[in-house]
């Protein structure tokens, strides 16, 4: 890709999130993930083509040399930033305009930096050899999987009913969304496959923006937000059944419906278990059950095998679990640091509260002593570790599969790992994570008034909502 070159004609509106806009390129394997700012700054950018250079360099720093690490490199492409011409990225910006939701254009995408993270297209990704059938892509927002145990906690709710499914019934009455998601990230992350099948049937039910499936490098399964309309069910069925119909569940020939579904969700379930490592986690059950969550735990039929310590979920959970202190016992520790940066704005620099995300600032987070000893230290490598859990708090998995033709031969070849159980059809994946910005410090004290507002919401209606 030459950056000279650059013509909005090979490109084509990919998709958003809350914080930048993505487009991909129409033959190659490649995405620009581009800034977005709230509307009305339009005519102000927020910020300098350097600060927004910097903001860039920052997330693929952040990623490259912190999230990997706790991560693993083997799932994270952390990109690179790239500086486009500024008459490429108006014009792009004209052309996506029109595909973008309505419901996300209180913010623009940013056309005065000219700078742009590039990657590698994760939903078309560059295959070791061409394939008759589109890759199916996955993506899944899994949010947090565990509940908090720490001392600090004031709410007794907040030990048993997880964040996210509290988070729904506000959602609901704020009127974010229509319907409440019956999706449980303890569910998902629990390591029990019919629990993780569970979980992964109500975010096809309900998608919101934790789930979408992309076919081809197109999404064809997702949520609108603010519509009435539930999801389409039978167009995902339309675009599933070619890759499922080779299971062994045939009635008279014909695969129904339900086997698609199961088996599509059987295929996830162990991409997202595999990796190596068995039960490395069983903690999850017993412990790890929300309240809230649908799931009757008199229908688990097997023990849980546990999450593969080298798998994809254990790997997210674990340093989500880097949150320790929760965000009430955490605040305090917020203040002191913020109290002194009052007092020594200079020190700013030296406690790397922006950064570099280089290894000097792995070294504080991970050296950080087990014990508060009333420094500014302690209380801010306990705030870089707090960050690093929201980011993982807040990724997403982008699962991809690729049916294997028969007698395929997968030597050597990264792609090509086995899924083949006896029921469910042969498919090749890979699995990545993205979405792996660093969250500002100063986001905490809204961390604090969302928790507060969340929990008293749940508390008000929890029980009532159907
Ligand atoms: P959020 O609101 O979740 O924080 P965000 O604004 O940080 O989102 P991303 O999640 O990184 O933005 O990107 C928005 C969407 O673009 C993703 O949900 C995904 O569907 C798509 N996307 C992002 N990066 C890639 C990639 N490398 N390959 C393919 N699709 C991508
Ligand atoms: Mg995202
Ligand atoms: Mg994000």
């Amino acid at each position: 890709m030459e950056v000279d070159k650059m013509d909005e004609n090979d490109w084509k509106y990919h998709g958003e999130g809350n914080k930048s806009l993505v487009v991909s390129h129409v033959q190659l394997s490649r995405v620009l993930r581009l800034l977005k700012y709230p509307a009305e700054d339009s005519e102000n950018p927020p910020q300098t083509a350097e600060q927004a250079f910097r903001q860039i360099q920052n997330i693929v720093d952040f990623s490259s040399n912190v999230m990997s690490r706790f991560l693993g490199q083997k799932f994270i492409h952390s990109g690179e930033v790239v500086k486009l011409p500024l008459e490429f990225v108006r014009q792009l910006s004209i052309k996506v305009q029109h595909q973008r939701p309505a419901w996300r254009c209180d913010k623009v995408m940013d056309i005065y930096s000219g700078c742009a993270l590039c990657l590698p297209n994760l939903t078309s990704p560059a295959l070791p050899q061409p394939t008759h059938t589109a890759p199916l892509c996955i993506e899944i927002k899994p949010k947090c999987g565990f509940l908090p145990s720490s001392k600090h906690v004031s709410k007794d709710i907040k030990t048993k009913v997880c964040r996210f499914c509290m988070h729904q019934h506000y959602k609901v009455a704020s009127g974010k969304w229509k319907r409440r998601s019956l999706y449980c990230p303890l569910d998902l992350f629990s390591g029990n496959r019919q629990r993780m099948h569970f979980a992964i049937r109500h975010l096809i039910e309900e998608p919101q923006n934790n789930f979408k499936i992309f076919k081809g490098g197109q999404c064809v399964y997702s949520s609108k937000e603010g519509s009435d309309d539930s999801v389409d069910l039978n167009s995902l069925l339309h675009h599933l059944r070619p890759y499922l119909l080779h299971g062994n569940n045939r009635i008279n020939g014909h695969v129904s419906n339900k086997a698609v579904l199961h088996d599509f969700i059987q295929v996830l379930v162990n991409a997202l278990m595999g990796g190596g490592g068995v039960g490395a986690d069983r903690r999850g059950e017993g412990r790890s059950f929300c309240e809230a969550s649908a799931f009757n735990r008199e229908r688990i039929r097997h023990g849980s095998q546990g999450l593969p310590s080298e798998g994809v979920l254990f790997r997210i959970l674990q340093t989500q679990m880097l949150d320790t202190l929760d965000i009430e016992g955490l605040y305090p520790l917020y203040r002191r640091v913020e109290q002194y940066l009052h007092d020594f704005p200079k020190e700013r620099s030296r406690l790397q509260i922006d950064g570099p995300y280089n290894e000097a600032f792995l070294e504080k987070l991970q050296k950080c002593p087990s014990e508060d000893d009333g420094s500014v230290d302690y209380a801010a490598a306990k705030v870089h570790q707090y960050r690093v859990a929201m980011t993982a708090k807040d990724c997403s998995i982008m699962v991809a599969l690729v049916p294997r033709s028969e007698g395929e031969d997968d030597e050597g070849q990264r792609w090509l790992r086995d899924l083949i159980s006896s029921r469910t059809p042969a498919f090749s994946y890979s699995v990545s994570i993205l979405d792996l910005d660093p969250k500002p410090f100063e986001s905490i004290p809204s961390q604090l008034r969302l928790d507060q507002k969340i929990v008293s919401c749940y508390l008000r209606t929890g029980g009532a909502l159907p």
